[in-house]
């Protein structure tokens, strides 16, 4: 069997082969197994099973042979001892805080996050007693004067959505130690691809499955990773017990997508590359960020953390909102929707989707003015991305 410990792998093969043990049927392509509970041959193997003293499936809330599958595929490809499939992004950032803070615990947040885990630490963490503090992704000294004697994590993605700023990995990795505190990083822009944290000093990494990882944009899941005492135990504990647990049936989705992840994610990179290139000589463009454009305020961090720029890019077109509308409004190709990381590439207006829920005032001191739109830059021929684009942008 396909051992991926025992020589050295390159990650596009752990991408393709790690996880799977073959069943007696000798097929060649990975199986489902949509069941719900496991059976065993006596009483007796049944009692070793749910004492833990010998190790098997038990039931599929827990223990599913195919989310083990993406689960361990994943954790090879990121180097990590464990990995626990959720059942979104969403449910992989709570089961991560639920798991490992508890009352009375302080947390320090990038300002720069995905909407939808902000409002998650301000109105649920806070609610049970959790208190998160938010300061600049790339001003280290924000995090130092933040630190209290209870701060038990740093939390950020990086890239950061919609601006793309890049958060130092290595730097606030000391920092996070040096006063006792965890690195968690939402990995979801760059991929194992392109940026392997835990090897950057992070000690959990966070997924949403639901996009580069599935790529296809099909269903929704998520994963944690970390070592085999933070992830191994407690973030799987949390999981035997409350629940949130990917499906199998999506865990195939996303272990078959695992599969294609890096020749996608460097087409995905090449053609953004190309497409911000393009934007930042367009005349009717102000400005555009793109930590693989050397305009990038954190272009020289980007190419020591990150092996490319990643598929998101965002630019400011000369204008007003309604000019931004009416370049979103002139393709007649692009997807015009709020996700990313899909084969089809997709264009949004941050203003009045992702971030309409963020106070005007907020919104431009993050940067998100009404002239911002941002792309996730799928697989399809670049000059038709471009073509679609210059319909609105030559209206201006
Ligand atoms: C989409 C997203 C999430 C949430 O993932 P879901 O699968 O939609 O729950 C978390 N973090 C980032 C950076 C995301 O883009």
């Amino acid at each position: 069997m396909f051992d991926p410990f025992e020589e050295e792998y390159d990650i596009q093969t752990l991408a393709v082969r790690a996880g799977y043990e073959q069943t007696a049927e000798q097929e060649n392509s990975e199986a489902i197994f949509p069941t719900s509970s496991f059976r065993y041959h006596s009483a007796e193997q049944a009692a070793r099973r749910f004492s833990g003293e010998e190790a098997g499936n038990v039931y599929s809330r827990f223990t599913n042979p195919t989310v083990r599958t993406f689960e361990q595929r994943l954790a090879a490809m990121e180097g990590a001892q464990a990995c626990v499939g959720t059942a979104s992004g969403m449910s992989a950032i709570l089961s991560t805080f639920m798991a490992l803070c508890q009352a009375g615990d302080h947390v320090i947040s990038s300002q720069s996050i995905f909407g939808t885990t902000k409002v998650l630490f301000t109105k649920y963490l806070m609610k049970f007693g959790i208190e998160v503090s938010f300061v600049s992704q790339t001003d280290l000294s924000e995090w130092q004067a933040a630190i209290k004697e209870n701060t038990k994590a740093f939390f950020l993605e990086t890239p950061s959505n919609p601006m793309t700023e890049v958060a130092d990995l290595s730097a606030l990795s000391a920092l996070a130690k040096s006063n006792g505190c965890w690195l968690i990083v939402d990995n979801c822009f760059c991929t194992p691809i392109l940026q392997r944290p835990l090897e950057q000093g992070a000690d959990i990494v966070i997924h949403s499955a639901t996009k580069f990882l599935d790529g296809q944009g099909r269903a929704i899941g998520g994963a944690v990773l970390g070592n085999a005492q933070l992830v191994g135990e407690e973030v799987r504990g949390f999981m035997r017990t409350c629940g949130p647990s990917m499906s199998p049936f999506n865990a195939w989705i996303f272990l078959k997508g695992l599969e294609t992840l890096p020749i996608r994610m460097r087409a995905h990179c090449e053609s953004a590359l190309a497409l911000a290139q393009w934007l930042e000589a367009h005349p009717k463009v102000e400005q555009v960020f793109y930590p693989g454009l050397k305009s990038h305020p954190q272009y020289a961090l980007a190419q020591k953390q990150q092996s490319a720029g990643g598929g998101l890019l965002s630019f400011r077109i000369k204008g007003t909102k309604d000019d931004a509308w009416t370049v979103v409004d002139s393709t007649k190709m692009l997807s015009i929707t709020a996700n990313l990381g899909d084969v089809k590439t997709i264009i949004t207006h941050p203003a009045t989707t992702t971030h309409c829920r963020v106070s005007a005032e907020d919104r431009i001191k993050a940067g998100i003015t009404d002239n911002l739109l941002r792309i996730s830059v799928g697989l399809e021929s670049i000059e038709d991305i471009k073509r679609d684009l210059a319909r609105g942008l030559d209206k201006l």
